[in-house]
């Protein structure tokens, strides 16, 4: 048909999924008759499921959202022309958990991210076949590297391998792109570049990669730079090849390790600050605790999506403000709480607003923020299984964690200056420790090695670190170290204009992308469509995800790929597909 048209989708991981079962659902919807080709671009080729969830990868990288609350809900079926796409069950139906029939006084269970994998792959095959007939997609298997829009409107599209330039549109889901090395790595990649006995892992993932390296042996020592959820898949992966984990204490999760060989002072974590992440409640009963009523939700939701609120900030305060009052009554109801008792409401909403204000702002009830980090991990294993008094830090980050869909459902898109805007992002991602804390398993895990000298935390607070032919030497007031391996695990943040790839870099110097700030990601409007640099040019190009973050936040998890923005650009690519589109 001559005036066919072609959609790229680059990146099918979830949300390139979640975009495309949204885009089909919307050509049924809107009775779309023009003729479609769509270019699928997966450059892993995990079709569906992408690098995050690959199913090959070690079944100890866990999900950090327990599958309780693992709501991917089911596909419809999709009848467009002659197209019959079968519906597909949700996550639960699929793996045959009732969420509904699970005890309260269960603990929660945290599937392997390979298992999770294994759903989307199922999900993407069964929506594929159809199309794959129909000759309506092409799957390919390639890296895009540039993307330019020619003359006549159509876009360029570059891969690895070769060239395609009559694109329509393009949506770009391509989650997390690596940014330029920091200083430090640097640094030490080009001393330790032709060194045989010391090895340095770049980046954590895939963990199979340190798993065969030579150099890693029982003897090994092996530092590990950043101390959040990624360390904790790297310690878990090499702990259970050299031994096996077992929960001793149901009610707790506590963890006993054995090893098959000595293994001394094995791990050696460290980070900036060495603030340990704090677990998530250990089952449903507990979590209760912290989930705020349909009201109060209600009320939150309407405080902040005030318009004229927003306008009106100069601070993220409308934001805390509107938070304060739900997390003090909430703490207020705590069975056994940290610290001073015997404060009225008033005083303590008026502590809740200071720390979130202020992330150093120190009281009785907060938890130390310069206790040492055992102590800290077992302050709040303590608190997420119900058998120690819960800190009000503890407390309001749960609290945020059950507010943060309403968050980013009222303030994705919102009127606050761009400024203001920024610090939203900071605190929420300074909430992160909380929300996004990973099993209480996961911290007793850790706990237990360092209990059996396995694992050191003598570092952990940003130590000195130099560099000899011995390897990496690493100080701590008297302490000192010397590390052969060293993994880096902290993940690429999404700067846009610390972002390495071809692609972004390309996209930004033909200024069809502007970050919000330089600290963040990219402007595009509701329907993900890309704003450029110069404002009335329509771009074809749109964009969902991580990297979106400066205008939408919250777009890291799981759960928000099958949010509510895929549905939007879908409904605004198919206008545009008819020849009716606005942005
Ligand atoms: C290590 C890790 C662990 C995580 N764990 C959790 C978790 O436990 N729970 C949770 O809720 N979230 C987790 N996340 C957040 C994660 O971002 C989301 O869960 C989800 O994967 C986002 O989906 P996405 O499709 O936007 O991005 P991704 O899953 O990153 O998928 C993007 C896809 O695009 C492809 N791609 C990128 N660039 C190109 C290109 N130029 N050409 C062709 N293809 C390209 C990639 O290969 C990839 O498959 C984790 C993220 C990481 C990195």
């Amino acid at each position: 048909m001559s005036d066919k048209r072609i959609l790229g989708i680059v990146g099918i991981g979830p949300r390139g999924l979640y975009a495309l079962e949204q885009l089909l659902a919307e050509l049924e919807k809107q009775a779309a008759k023009r003729a479609l080709a769509l270019y699928l671009f997966e450059a892993t080729g995990n079709f569906g499921n992408g690098a995050v969830y690959d199913t090959h990868q070690v079944e100890t990288n866990w999900i950090n959202i327990t599958e309780r609350i693992l709501c991917l809900e089911q596909r419809a079926a999709i009848n467009w022309g002659a197209l019959a796409i079968p519906a597909f069950p949700s996550y639960h139906e699929w793996f045959e958990i009732e969420p509904q029939n699970l005890a309260l006084t269960q603990a929660d269970n945290y599937p392997p991210r390979a298992k999770l994998g294994v759903y989307l792959k199922a999900r993407f095959d069964s929506l594929i076949q159809p199309l794959l007939a129909a000759e309506v997609v092409t799957l390919i298997k390639e890296r895009v590297e540039t993307l330019s829009i020619l003359a006549d409107g159509k876009i360029n599209l570059q891969t690895n391998l070769q060239a395609y330039d009559k694109i329509d549109e393009v949506l770009l889901t391509i989650g997390h792109q690596p940014t330029v090395l920091s200083k430090q790595i640097s640094t030490w990649e080009s001393y330790f570049a032709t060194d045989n006995k010391n090895t340095l892992f770049k980046k954590p993932y895939p963990i199979k990669d340190i798993l065969i390296s030579e150099n890693l042996s029982p003897e090994s020592t092996i530092g590990i730079r950043g101390f959040g959820l990624a360390m904790i898949d790297v310690v878990r992966g090499i702990a259970n090849q050299f031994g096996s984990f077992s929960v001793v204490e149901e009610s707790t999760h506590k963890c006993s390790y054995r090893a098959e060989q000595p293994l001394s002072n094995f791990f050696v974590p460290f980070s900036l600050d060495g603030l340990p992440p704090a677990p998530k409640p250990l089952t449903a009963k507990l979590d209760r605790w912290y989930q705020p009523t349909e009201a109060q939700l209600a009320q939150f939701k309407s405080s902040i999506g005030d318009r004229s609120k927003q306008q009106k900030a100069n601070s993220p305060a409308f934001l805390i403000n509107a938070i304060v009052p739900i997390a003090a009554a909430l703490y207020a109801k705590l069975p056994q709480r940290y610290g001073l008792s015997t404060l009225n409401h008033s005083a303590i909403e008026a502590i809740v607003r200071a720390w979130l204000k202020e992330e150093h702002y120190a009281h009785p009830l907060i938890f130390p923020a310069d206790e040492s980090a055992q102590k800290t991990m077992q302050a709040f294993v303590g608190m997420a299984t119900g058998t120690q008094a819960v800190s009000l830090d503890f407390c309001i980050g749960q609290v945020w964690r059950h507010c943060q869909p309403s968050i980013y459902e009222k303030l994705s898109f919102n009127e606050c200056t761009d400024d203001v805007f920024v610090k939203i992002i900071e605190l929420d991602e300074r909430m992160k420790r909380y929300a996004y804390g990973p099993p209480v398993e996961s911290i007793q895990q850790l706990l237990t090695l360092i209990e059996q000298g396995v694992l050191t935390l003598d570092f952990v607070d940003n130590p000195e670190i130099s560099l000899s032919r011995a390897g990496w030497e690493l100080q701590s007031g008297e302490n000192k170290i010397t590390v052969d391996l060293m993994v880096n695990s902290v993940l690429d943040a999404p700067k846009i204009k610390a972002v390495d790839a071809p692609i972004v870099k390309k996209l930004l110097s033909n200024d069809l992308i502007q970050p919000l700030h330089d600290d963040y990601g990219v402007l595009t409007h509701e329907t993900a469509y890309l704003i450029p640099e110069k404002e009335d040019q329509v771009v074809p190009i749109a964009l969902l995800g991580r990297l979106a973050k400066g205008t939408i936040i919250g777009v890291d998890a799981i759960l928000e790929c099958f949010g509510e923005r895929p549905k939007k650009w879908a409904a605004e690519a198919v206008s545009r597909h008819e020849g009716k589109g606005m942005t």
